[in-house]
């Protein structure tokens, strides 16, 4: 039997990790299993798909189960030789949520470089460890394997040094403080499949709304960042599922001093307790709260309306004008509501929403005479890293892994 090579793309969690395989091809890579790992020390539990979706393996543990990253992992590559047989895996790409200002592109990674990454531990510590883990279990288990991390920050190194800086003191920006931005292989993509929707948006001043869990919106010129929502961490910009977003920072202070919160709590609510789940008290998820007539759901999304405006207006004010919007992720693709709400209070700057095509919610949702095209583009971040993993690795037909 002929193999073929593949290319499997890890985006790690604190208990729990997501996994695709990719197949290679001429064009995109395209997908032929997909799947997760979850409550990796809890109560174990594997599922893969394949390309079409269908469920080809469900593995639970019993409760009390401590598998772990490494106990999943070297599940994954057990599953992954016996089961896809027509398939050899060529290499690994990983999603690393922070690059800082050094990674401006991916990276093939060895024990230096991941030291290297360890380094944006603190500037990450709820994403960063954990997109770490996989890598170390890799080098460790099979160093062979080719791997490489893709990093959330990298898109947005193109920034103009004004829209990455702080005004704080020089010496506390030397140290790292600065704006670096985040959903970068989300907004890599959109940039990359722009040019199929509209040669204007593409070459143009467009602003991309990525809106699920986590939000936030990215300012594009001809396809490079300009500015983005999010800073020094995904806290800040557009209240997100249960983060808040940007929040004066006296408010800190104030939790601080007269609240008395420590560190933790604070982190806590900030990152947990907060956006549309705080402001609700229901939920994090949009459907719920769409769902629901509790006045309390109803002003946690006007709440995420309203920031979603402002902040479109200041990334315009960035870009000097503005071509098109597109929307992105969990909400931005599936939310015609909300879509047409942001549209709707964007008529300023130039937007006239297709109610029709809204409905439909694909491709361009304006209308003919917008002055300001709309789009629907669902994103695609794992595809990214495949083709980044498959050009960083190049084709080792004639090398085991192994
Ligand atoms: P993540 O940031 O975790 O990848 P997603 O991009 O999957 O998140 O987005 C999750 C969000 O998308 C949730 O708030 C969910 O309610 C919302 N969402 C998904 N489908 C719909 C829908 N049909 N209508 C409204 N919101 C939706």
């Amino acid at each position: 039997m002929t193999t073929s090579d593949a290319i499997a793309v890890l985006n790690a969690g604190s208990s729990s990790f997501k996994f695709s395989l990719f197949a290679q091809a001429d064009g995109d890579p395209f997908v032929v299993a997909r799947g997760q790992a979850e409550g990796l020390y809890t109560s174990p539990h594997f599922v893969a798909k394949d390309g079409a979706g269908a469920v080809i393996h469900d593995k639970a543990w019993s409760p009390g189960t401590e598998l772990g990253h490494d106990g999943a992992l070297d599940y994954l590559v057990t599953f992954l030789r016996d089961r896809l047989t027509g398939h050899r895996l060529i290499g690994v790409g990983h999603r690393v949520v922070h690059g800082g200002s050094e990674y401006t592109k991916p990276v093939r990674v060895d024990a230096s470089i991941v030291a290297k990454l360890e380094k944006y531990v603190p500037l990450a510590p709820l994403h960063q460890p954990h997109n770490l883990t996989p890598i170390k279990a890799f080098l460790e288990r099979l160093p062979h394997l080719p791997q490489v991390a893709c990093f959330d920050t990298s898109f947005h190194r193109t920034q103009p040094p004004v829209a990455q800086a702080f005004a704080l003191p020089a010496e506390i920006t030397d140290r790292g403080v600065q704006r670096y931005g985040f959903h970068g292989l989300s907004y890599e993509y959109v940039a990359r499949v722009l040019h199929e929707y509209s040669a204007r948006a593409a070459q143009g001043k467009t602003i991309v709304l990525h809106l699920g869990n986590g939000a936030s919106m990215c300012a594009m010129a001809a396809g490079r960042s300009v500015a983005s929502t999010m800073g020094f961490t995904a806290a800040d910009g557009l209240p997100m599922g249960t983060r808040c977003g940007s929040l004066d920072p006296g408010v800190v202070l104030y939790l601080l001093d007269e609240l008395g919160m420590d560190a933790q709590a604070i982190e806590k609510l900030i990152y947990q307790q907060s956006g549309l789940l705080g402001v609700s008290g229901i939920s994090s998820d949009m459907r719920t709260l769409e769902a629901s007539d509790d006045p309390r759901a109803s002003f946690a999304i006007d709440l995420f309306v309203y920031r979603s405006g402002r902040e479109l207006g200041s990334l315009a004010a960035a870009l000097g004008g503005l071509d098109a919007i597109v929307f992105t992720a969990g909400i931005g693709e599936n939310s015609r509501e909300l879509r047409e709400r942001v549209c709707r209070d964007a008529a300023w700057l130039g937007v006239e929403l297709d109610a029709d095509a809204n409905r439909r919610g694909d491709g361009c949702i304006s209308t003919h005479a917008s002055r300001v095209s709309a789009w629907v583009i669902p994103t695609n971040e794992e595809v990214t890293i495949a083709r980044h993993t498959r050009e960083l690795v190049g084709t080792h037909a004639d090398r085991e892994y192994a």
